[in-house]
Protein backbone atom coordinates (compact mmCIF):
# COMPACT_ATOMS: atom_id res chain seq x y z
CA UNK A 1 0.00 0.00 0.00
CA UNK A 2 1.18 3.54 -0.88
CA UNK A 3 0.86 6.74 0.92
CA UNK A 4 1.23 10.27 -0.69
CA UNK A 5 2.67 13.25 0.74
CA UNK A 6 3.18 16.80 0.11
CA UNK A 7 5.29 19.03 2.02
CA UNK A 8 5.09 22.78 0.88
CA UNK A 9 5.07 22.11 -2.78
CA UNK A 10 5.24 24.74 -4.97
CA UNK A 11 5.15 24.19 -8.82
CA UNK A 12 6.04 26.66 -11.34
CA UNK A 13 5.18 26.39 -15.31
CA UNK A 14 7.50 28.67 -17.57
CA UNK A 15 6.22 29.84 -20.97
CA UNK A 16 8.24 30.91 -23.90
CA UNK A 17 9.51 33.71 -22.66
CA UNK A 18 11.20 32.75 -19.71
CA UNK A 19 8.20 33.74 -17.52
CA UNK A 20 6.95 31.64 -14.61
CA UNK A 21 3.29 30.92 -13.67
CA UNK A 22 3.08 29.55 -10.37
CA UNK A 23 0.72 26.30 -10.59
CA UNK A 24 0.89 24.91 -6.81
CA UNK A 25 1.61 27.09 -3.77
CA UNK A 26 2.79 25.69 -0.94
CA UNK A 27 0.69 22.75 -1.18
CA UNK A 28 0.62 20.09 2.00
CA UNK A 29 -1.14 17.13 2.22
CA UNK A 30 -1.24 13.84 3.49
CA UNK A 31 -3.11 10.78 1.29
CA UNK A 32 -3.37 7.93 3.33
CA UNK A 33 -3.25 4.65 1.91
CA UNK A 34 -5.77 2.55 0.99
CA UNK A 35 -9.01 3.66 0.53
CA UNK A 36 -10.53 5.77 -1.85
CA UNK A 37 -9.67 10.00 -1.78
CA UNK A 38 -10.84 13.01 -4.30
CA UNK A 39 -9.34 15.96 -5.55
CA UNK A 40 -11.63 18.74 -6.22
CA UNK A 41 -11.84 22.01 -7.46
CA UNK A 42 -12.65 24.39 -10.46
CA UNK A 43 -10.53 24.07 -13.89
CA UNK A 44 -7.09 25.42 -13.70
CA UNK A 45 -6.84 25.72 -10.28
CA UNK A 46 -4.06 22.70 -10.55
CA UNK A 47 -5.02 18.99 -9.70
CA UNK A 48 -3.42 17.56 -12.79
CA UNK A 49 -0.36 19.21 -11.91
CA UNK A 50 -0.66 18.02 -8.52
CA UNK A 51 -1.35 14.52 -9.78
CA UNK A 52 1.64 14.58 -12.31
CA UNK A 53 3.94 15.47 -9.37
CA UNK A 54 2.81 12.29 -7.42
CA UNK A 55 3.09 10.67 -10.32
CA UNK A 56 6.79 11.46 -9.87
CA UNK A 57 6.79 12.87 -13.99
CA UNK A 58 8.17 15.75 -12.84
CA UNK A 59 9.76 17.27 -9.84
CA UNK A 60 8.32 20.55 -7.65
CA UNK A 61 10.60 23.51 -7.21
CA UNK A 62 10.30 23.62 -3.75
CA UNK A 63 9.49 21.50 -1.15
CA UNK A 64 9.04 17.84 -0.78
CA UNK A 65 7.06 14.99 -2.35
CA UNK A 66 6.66 11.32 -0.84
CA UNK A 67 5.24 8.65 -2.43
CA UNK A 68 5.59 5.44 -0.02
CA UNK A 69 7.44 7.49 2.21
CA UNK A 70 10.11 7.62 0.05
CA UNK A 71 11.22 10.96 -1.67
CA UNK A 72 12.08 9.76 -5.20
CA UNK A 73 14.27 11.98 -6.42
CA UNK A 74 16.65 9.99 -4.21
CA UNK A 75 15.63 6.28 -5.23
CA UNK A 76 14.28 4.76 -8.02
CA UNK A 77 11.21 5.96 -10.31
CA UNK A 78 11.42 3.39 -12.30
CA UNK A 79 10.10 0.89 -9.81
CA UNK A 80 7.09 3.00 -8.93
CA UNK A 81 5.86 3.26 -12.66
CA UNK A 82 4.22 0.47 -12.53
CA UNK A 83 3.39 0.74 -8.75
CA UNK A 84 1.83 4.36 -9.46
CA UNK A 85 -0.48 4.52 -12.45
CA UNK A 86 -2.00 8.08 -13.39
CA UNK A 87 -4.68 8.29 -16.07
CA UNK A 88 -4.34 11.45 -17.80
CA UNK A 89 -7.59 14.00 -19.10
CA UNK A 90 -6.15 12.74 -22.49
CA UNK A 91 -5.13 9.44 -22.87
CA UNK A 92 -2.70 8.57 -25.22
CA UNK A 93 -3.31 5.24 -27.00
CA UNK A 94 -1.16 3.79 -29.66
CA UNK A 95 -1.77 3.51 -33.14
CA UNK A 96 -2.89 -0.06 -32.95
CA UNK A 97 -5.75 -2.62 -31.74
CA UNK A 98 -7.37 -2.55 -28.61
CA UNK A 99 -5.72 -5.33 -27.53
CA UNK A 100 -2.06 -4.79 -28.01
CA UNK A 101 -2.91 -1.34 -26.28
CA UNK A 102 -3.86 -3.39 -23.42
CA UNK A 103 -1.31 -6.18 -23.92
CA UNK A 104 1.63 -3.80 -24.09
CA UNK A 105 0.37 -2.54 -20.09
CA UNK A 106 0.29 -6.39 -18.94
CA UNK A 107 1.61 -8.72 -21.60
CA UNK A 108 0.42 -11.83 -19.56
CA UNK A 109 -2.77 -11.03 -19.39
CA UNK A 110 -5.20 -13.69 -20.71
CA UNK A 111 -8.50 -12.96 -23.07
CA UNK A 112 -10.68 -12.82 -20.09
CA UNK A 113 -8.85 -10.73 -18.16
CA UNK A 114 -8.48 -8.05 -20.95
CA UNK A 115 -12.55 -8.49 -21.13
CA UNK A 116 -12.74 -8.21 -17.45
CA UNK A 117 -10.76 -4.92 -17.51
CA UNK A 118 -12.78 -3.30 -20.28
CA UNK A 119 -15.84 -4.36 -18.36
CA UNK A 120 -14.59 -2.37 -15.00
CA UNK A 121 -13.83 0.33 -17.46
CA UNK A 122 -17.71 0.54 -18.92
CA UNK A 123 -16.09 -0.07 -22.64
CA UNK A 124 -16.76 -3.61 -23.24
CA UNK A 125 -20.27 -3.29 -24.69
CA UNK A 126 -19.18 -0.43 -27.09
CA UNK A 127 -15.90 -3.19 -27.94
CA UNK A 128 -18.26 -6.53 -27.92
CA UNK A 129 -19.85 -4.70 -30.53
CA UNK A 130 -17.23 -3.67 -33.07
CA UNK A 131 -17.00 -5.69 -35.58
CA UNK A 132 -13.98 -6.58 -35.03
CA UNK A 133 -13.87 -7.10 -31.37
CA UNK A 134 -10.41 -6.85 -29.27
CA UNK A 135 -9.05 -6.21 -33.23
CA UNK A 136 -10.79 -2.75 -33.53
CA UNK A 137 -7.67 -0.42 -34.37
CA UNK A 138 -8.04 2.69 -31.69
CA UNK A 139 -9.53 5.26 -33.67
CA UNK A 140 -10.84 2.95 -36.66
CA UNK A 141 -12.58 5.44 -38.38
CA UNK A 142 -16.36 4.21 -38.65
CA UNK A 143 -15.76 2.31 -35.28
CA UNK A 144 -14.06 5.46 -33.87
CA UNK A 145 -13.35 4.92 -30.08
CA UNK A 146 -14.58 8.50 -28.75
CA UNK A 147 -12.73 11.05 -26.56
CA UNK A 148 -14.34 9.23 -23.05
CA UNK A 149 -13.95 5.32 -24.69
CA UNK A 150 -10.52 6.44 -25.17
CA UNK A 151 -9.85 7.38 -21.82
CA UNK A 152 -11.98 4.11 -20.44
CA UNK A 153 -9.38 2.33 -22.36
CA UNK A 154 -6.61 3.64 -19.90
CA UNK A 155 -8.69 2.83 -17.04
CA UNK A 156 -8.50 -0.65 -18.61
CA UNK A 157 -4.77 -0.72 -19.20
CA UNK A 158 -3.93 0.83 -15.62
CA UNK A 159 -6.30 -2.33 -14.01
CA UNK A 160 -4.29 -4.71 -15.88
CA UNK A 161 -1.07 -3.38 -14.53
CA UNK A 162 -2.32 -4.25 -10.65
CA UNK A 163 -1.10 -0.25 -9.25
CA UNK A 164 -0.62 -0.10 -5.93
CA UNK A 165 -1.81 3.01 -6.26
CA UNK A 166 -3.99 4.67 -9.60
CA UNK A 167 -4.79 8.55 -9.96
CA UNK A 168 -7.75 8.83 -11.99
CA UNK A 169 -7.91 12.21 -13.61
CA UNK A 170 -11.66 12.77 -14.81
CA UNK A 171 -11.69 9.46 -15.27
CA UNK A 172 -15.66 9.15 -14.90
CA UNK A 173 -16.35 12.47 -16.11
CA UNK A 174 -18.08 10.90 -19.03
CA UNK A 175 -19.85 8.77 -17.38
CA UNK A 176 -23.28 8.97 -15.26
CA UNK A 177 -23.57 9.21 -11.88
CA UNK A 178 -24.51 5.08 -11.48
CA UNK A 179 -22.13 4.18 -13.94
CA UNK A 180 -19.48 6.13 -11.88
CA UNK A 181 -20.79 4.58 -9.26
CA UNK A 182 -20.38 1.22 -10.75
CA UNK A 183 -17.07 1.87 -11.71
CA UNK A 184 -15.99 2.61 -8.59
CA UNK A 185 -17.22 -0.76 -7.36
CA UNK A 186 -15.56 -2.64 -9.75
CA UNK A 187 -12.14 -0.83 -9.10
CA UNK A 188 -12.46 -1.10 -5.37
CA UNK A 189 -12.95 -5.22 -6.32
CA UNK A 190 -10.07 -5.33 -8.74
CA UNK A 191 -7.63 -3.57 -7.06
CA UNK A 192 -8.40 -4.00 -3.30
CA UNK A 193 -5.49 -2.81 -1.81
CA UNK A 194 -4.76 0.06 -3.53
CA UNK A 195 -4.80 3.94 -2.44
CA UNK A 196 -6.85 5.68 -5.45
CA UNK A 197 -6.88 9.34 -5.74
CA UNK A 198 -9.40 10.79 -7.86
CA UNK A 199 -9.55 13.99 -9.34
CA UNK A 200 -13.11 15.57 -10.21
CA UNK A 201 -15.24 18.60 -10.37
CA UNK A 202 -18.33 16.66 -9.74
CA UNK A 203 -19.02 17.17 -5.75
CA UNK A 204 -22.01 14.69 -6.44
CA UNK A 205 -19.97 11.71 -6.38
CA UNK A 206 -18.01 11.82 -3.66
CA UNK A 207 -20.17 9.15 -2.03
CA UNK A 208 -17.67 6.15 -0.48
CA UNK A 209 -14.66 8.66 -0.52
CA UNK A 210 -12.44 8.74 2.27
CA UNK A 211 -10.89 12.20 1.75
CA UNK A 212 -11.45 15.60 -0.29
CA UNK A 213 -9.28 18.07 -0.94
CA UNK A 214 -10.65 21.02 -2.30
CA UNK A 215 -8.24 22.96 -4.19
CA UNK A 216 -8.32 27.05 -5.73
CA UNK A 217 -5.75 28.77 -7.54
CA UNK A 218 -3.18 26.50 -6.74
CA UNK A 219 -3.79 26.05 -3.35
CA UNK A 220 -5.38 23.49 -0.93
CA UNK A 221 -8.32 25.38 0.48
CA UNK A 222 -10.20 22.56 2.85
CA UNK A 223 -9.62 18.86 3.04
CA UNK A 224 -12.02 16.23 5.10
CA UNK A 225 -14.42 13.50 4.82
CA UNK A 226 -16.91 14.91 2.20
CA UNK A 227 -19.33 15.29 5.11
CA UNK A 228 -17.14 17.60 6.90
CA UNK A 229 -17.06 20.13 4.44
CA UNK A 230 -18.38 23.24 4.09
CA UNK A 231 -21.10 23.54 0.95
CA UNK A 232 -19.00 23.85 -2.29
CA UNK A 233 -21.01 26.34 -4.41
CA UNK A 234 -21.57 24.59 -8.03
P1 LIG B 1 -7.50 20.59 -17.71
O1 LIG B 1 -8.67 20.14 -18.54
O2 LIG B 1 -6.97 19.60 -16.74
O3 LIG B 1 -7.68 21.95 -17.13
P2 LIG B 1 -6.13 21.83 -19.84
O4 LIG B 1 -7.17 21.70 -20.90
O5 LIG B 1 -5.95 23.11 -19.11
O6 LIG B 1 -6.33 20.66 -18.77
O7 LIG B 1 -4.73 21.37 -20.40
C1 LIG B 1 -4.59 20.35 -21.35
C2 LIG B 1 -3.12 20.15 -21.58
O8 LIG B 1 -2.50 21.39 -21.91
C3 LIG B 1 -2.39 19.62 -20.37
O9 LIG B 1 -1.41 18.69 -20.80
C4 LIG B 1 -1.73 20.83 -19.75
O10 LIG B 1 -0.51 20.48 -19.12
C5 LIG B 1 -1.48 21.70 -20.97
N1 LIG B 1 -1.64 23.12 -20.63
C6 LIG B 1 -2.62 23.68 -19.89
N2 LIG B 1 -2.44 24.99 -19.77
C7 LIG B 1 -1.32 25.28 -20.47
C8 LIG B 1 -0.62 26.49 -20.74
N3 LIG B 1 -0.99 27.66 -20.23
N4 LIG B 1 0.49 26.41 -21.50
C9 LIG B 1 0.89 25.24 -21.99
N5 LIG B 1 0.27 24.07 -21.77
C10 LIG B 1 -0.82 24.08 -21.02
P1 LIG C 1 -6.56 21.55 -13.29
O1 LIG C 1 -6.12 20.15 -13.46
O2 LIG C 1 -7.10 21.85 -11.93
O3 LIG C 1 -7.51 21.98 -14.37
P2 LIG C 1 -3.88 22.22 -14.12
O4 LIG C 1 -3.00 21.58 -13.16
O5 LIG C 1 -4.12 21.57 -15.44
O6 LIG C 1 -5.29 22.51 -13.42
O7 LIG C 1 -3.37 23.69 -14.39
C1 LIG C 1 -3.00 24.59 -13.36
C2 LIG C 1 -2.49 25.87 -13.98
O8 LIG C 1 -1.26 25.61 -14.64
C3 LIG C 1 -3.42 26.46 -15.04
O9 LIG C 1 -3.30 27.88 -14.95
C4 LIG C 1 -2.86 25.95 -16.34
O10 LIG C 1 -3.13 26.82 -17.42
C5 LIG C 1 -1.38 25.93 -16.02
N1 LIG C 1 -0.69 24.88 -16.79
C6 LIG C 1 -1.00 23.56 -16.80
N2 LIG C 1 -0.16 22.88 -17.60
C7 LIG C 1 0.71 23.80 -18.08
C8 LIG C 1 1.83 23.72 -18.96
N3 LIG C 1 2.23 22.57 -19.49
N4 LIG C 1 2.49 24.87 -19.24
C9 LIG C 1 2.10 26.03 -18.69
N5 LIG C 1 1.08 26.17 -17.86
C10 LIG C 1 0.38 25.08 -17.56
Amino acid sequence: QLQFTAQDVDFYYEDATGQAHQALKQVSMDVPAGQWHALVGPTGCGKSTLATLFARYTDPQAGQLLVGGQDLRETQVDALRSAVVYVPQRAHLFNDTIAANLRLAAPEASEPELWRALEIAQVAEEVRQMPQGLETMVGEKGTAVSGGQRQRLAIARAVLMHPRALILDESTAHLNDELAAQVRRQLREALPQATILEITHRISQLEGVQTVWVMDQGQIIQSGKPSELAQQPG
